[in-house]
């Protein structure tokens, strides 16, 4: 593994679907015809857990990286957040054939400055995170890598200048993780393919999305299974994933920033699709008719989980967050009005 090289890794989908196979076995072999690349192929990024190998070796790479795997972007590279393996979100510009206007704008105004907490302690480099359901044949993908790749040349030259021109001693390798010395050979990959393709259990746990959540704790109130917790800094975090209740993506439809991700989840909004709203008439139409909402769903999802362990249901009576208690006191507003319509010609 050289430092000067750019890393992708392949995060393979789960189970043995022949056609995603084909697709990853396709972009692999293209990938290793091309310079300057490592290439290295990991079991499904969101099962790792910490003692997988595959995990351990993505926590082992250092520079910029380049990340395919079956899920949204964002869902992707705050998956590896989570996992510690952090840098800055990078840019791509491979867009789904499907990708239209409407779209174009959420992804703008997903653009606008964050009002997030952010991540902690990210380091100088870059994370692109592709996601392999967007196109069936590999070439799109390799383009794009290609780009990514001149693009992160062009950065590290540009870091590398500025770096020699204020320490003029140094020899700076351009590698954009740090200075070593010419002679300072690369370290020796330990991560065997066996080792690090062997198949991870399924896992089900929330993914928190730092650019837009702001610590307002509703999450950690909502969930009584003990899946969040506080870090050292009073930070909300997945304190304990697999304490989550398969399936369920209750606690996302109650983050008023909707930062929370299920990426495994049927939902575009709740598995990590960029910009939109999970409650969004567009998306959750259907929820709407029937009369509920966004939290009184969450809270029968959390009812159900709640007497699958044996325990009472607790409704809407514990860590409901405060704007539905004020619900009742607000002015209606035009789609209460269209479903209070809707309601009364009892369609
Ligand atoms: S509810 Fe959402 S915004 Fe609030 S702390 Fe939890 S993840 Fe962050
Ligand atoms: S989905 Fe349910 S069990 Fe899982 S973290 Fe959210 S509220 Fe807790």
């Amino acid at each position: 593994m050289s430092r000067h090289n750019l890393t992708v890794v392949l995060s393979q989908a789960q189970g043995k679907h022949p056609a995603k196979r084909a697709l990853e076995e396709a972009i692999a072999a293209a990938l290793i015809q091309e310079p300057g690349l490592d290439v290295s192929v990991v079991p499904y990024l969101y099962d790792l857990d910490q003692e997988h190998t595959g995990r351990l070796f993505l926590e082992s790479i250092a520079g910029d990286m380049v990340v395919l795997a079956w899920m949204y972007p964002r869902a992707a590279f705050w998956v590896l957040d989570r996992d510690g393996i952090k840098g800055h979100f990078g840019e791509a510009q491979l867009k789904p054939p499907e990708f239209d206007d409407e779209e174009e704008e959420e992804s703008d105004q997903a653009l606008e400055p964050s009002k997030g907490i952010g991540s902690l302690e990210v380091p100088h480099r870059h994370i692109y995170c592709l996601d392999l359901r967007d196109f069936s044949s590999h070439e799109h993908y390799i383009q794009e890598i290609r780009r990514i790749a001149a693009e992160c040349r062009q950065r590290r030259e540009a870091e590398s200048i500025e770096h020699q021109q204020a320490h003029p001693t140094l020899v700076d390798l351009g590698t954009g993780f740090g200075i070593r010395s010419a002679e300072t050979p690369a370290p020796a990959n330990p991560f065997t393919p066996e080792h690090v393709l062997t198949s991870p259990e399924r896992r089900w746990y929330p993914v928190i999305d730092y650019s837009r959540c702001t610590n307002c704790m509703e999450c950690i109130d909502f969930c009584l299974f003990g899946v969040y917790g506080v870090d050292q800094n009073e930070r909300i975090l997945v304190e304990n994933q697999d304490n989550c209740k398969r399936g369920c993506p209750a606690c996302s439809r109650v983050c008023p920033e909707h930062a929370i991700i299920f990426p495994d989840y049927k939902t575009p909004a709740i598995a990590g699709a960029p910009g939109g709203a999970v409650t969004g008439l567009k998306i959750d139409l259907s929820k709407l008719f029937g009369g509920d909402d966004a939290i009184s769903i969450a809270a029968q999802e959390r009812d159900r989980e709640l007497i699958n362990d044996g325990r009472q249901a607790v409704g809407l009576t514990i860590g409901i967050p405060k704007r539905q208690a004020n619900k009742g006191q607000q002015p209606k507003d035009e789609l209460d009005k269209l479903v209070d319509s809707l309601d009364a010609l009892d369609i």
